[in-house]
């Protein structure tokens, strides 16, 4: 008896609360949420129809966030440590997981009477810095200008050791020159260099930067792959 009728007050309580809310601050809750949202509806479609606002508060940040890190079309790279690095032959040096590949494919090319010849390797960010300083100002050439030809540095893939310049043996006037796309040599890599995970970094469907046939990187490892992502990622 005594329990039961306990439950009784315990529910009658509950009744009266609730009668009590619902007669003055439960109401008067609703309104204050109801004007805010009307308010908040309101500020929000006042923004979004003011283009310059909007663009303001919203799509500039967004576009900031998206933002790629490219400077001037070319992506940031680390300078790879020295005990990373291999002479694969006199001045060029490549990253050591690179090392096995490159060999395999310049050797495999010989025996299809190609010769690969390497040009560059890994260059440091202090010889990048001479390079694209000093032929922008020999050839006076605005930063913007150079860079479509060479990174600005901090900003090359042959800081990476991952990345190998190649030119044909058999005809190095087209050394370092668009024309190296009519050697056998370029075709030959065209055909076989994805089987040694080299792959085109400046092909001709980019826009950001002219066209390099003689710049080859590796992809074969897992840190390679990390390094080139936001390049592989992002559309050109
Ligand atoms: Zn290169």
């Amino acid at each position: 008896m005594v329990n039961k009728k306990s439950k009784h007050e315990i529910n009658d309580i509950d009744v009266a609360e609730r009668k009590y809310l619902k007669s003055s601050s439960y109401k008067l809750t609703k309104i204050i949420v109801l004007i805010f949202s009307i308010s908040f509806f309101i500020v929000i479609n006042l923004i979004l129809n003011n283009k310059k606002l909007s663009k303001f508060l919203f799509f500039n940040r967004s576009f900031n966030e998206n933002k790629d890190e490219r400077v001037l079309g070319h992506y940031p790279y680390k300078e790879i440590s020295n005990d990373d690095l291999i002479e694969i032959e006199a001045n060029i040096l490549v990253h050591k997981d690179m090392y096995k590949p490159l060999l395999k494919m310049k050797v495999d090319a010989e025996k299809e009477g190609i010769y690969l010849v390497f040009l560059s390797g890994y260059r440091s960010i202090k010889l990048q810095k001479q390079i694209f300083y000093s032929l922008k100002s020999i050839r006076n050439q605005i930063a913007t200008e150079r860079a479509r030809v060479s990174a600005p540095p901090g900003y090359s893939e042959h800081s990476t050791g991952f990345a190998i310049d190649i030119g044909d043996a058999n005809q190095r006037e087209t050394d370092f020159e668009e024309s190296f796309e009519n050697t056998n040599a370029f075709k030959w890599l065209k055909r076989n260099a994805a089987k040694y995970h080299f792959k085109l970094s400046f092909d001709r469907e980019q826009t950001s930067v002219d066209y390099e046939p003689w710049h080859w990187r590796y992809e074969g490892s897992i840190e390679a792959l990390k390094i080139f992502e936001s390049s592989n990622r992002k559309s050109f």
